[in-house]
């Protein structure tokens, strides 16, 4: 059923705590954590603790919470002071765009000198 967890999504098992990761902020129903593979200064993702495989999925099925999910990144990159510098939001979708965790998550990207280390993530 949409919104499941599923048992082999890496984020699924971030959010039961299955799998540690470096939380930055925490709602009831959204969780942003740091990207183990950070492509520049702050790079945190915000995701959904209800499983949808893309941004898209996620918006269809549950609008709100899709909305909650961007407003959680705003808050992020406010915490992590990037707002007046500015910050990129970033939705892969697709594993042609890069996408390589079917789990919805919004990339939060910013600091530094604006150019992403190493790849369009
Ligand atoms: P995407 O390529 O848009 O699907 O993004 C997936 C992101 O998840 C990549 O930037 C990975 O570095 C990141 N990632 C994968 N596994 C973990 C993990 N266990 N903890 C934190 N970030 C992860
Ligand atoms: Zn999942």
């Amino acid at each position: 059923m949409a919104g499941e967890a599923q048992v082999d999504c890496v984020f699924c098992k971030i959010v039961a705590g299955e799998i540690p990761s470096t939380k930055v902020r925490e709602t009831e129903h959204t969780l942003a954590f740091r990207d183990i593979n950070p492509q520049m200064p702050t790079h945190v993702l915000v995701v959904p603790k209800a499983h949808y495989p893309n941004a898209a999925a996620l918006a269809e099925a549950d609008p709100r919470l899709a909305g909650a999910v961007l407003a959680e990144a705003g808050r992020v990159a406010e915490e992590e002071k990037v707002v007046d510098s500015g910050y990129r939001l970033i939705f892969n979708t697709g594993a042609g765009a890069g996408q390589t965790v079917f789990h919805a998550h919004v990339h939060v990207l910013g600091g530094g000198n604006g150019e992403l280390h190493e790849k369009l993530v």
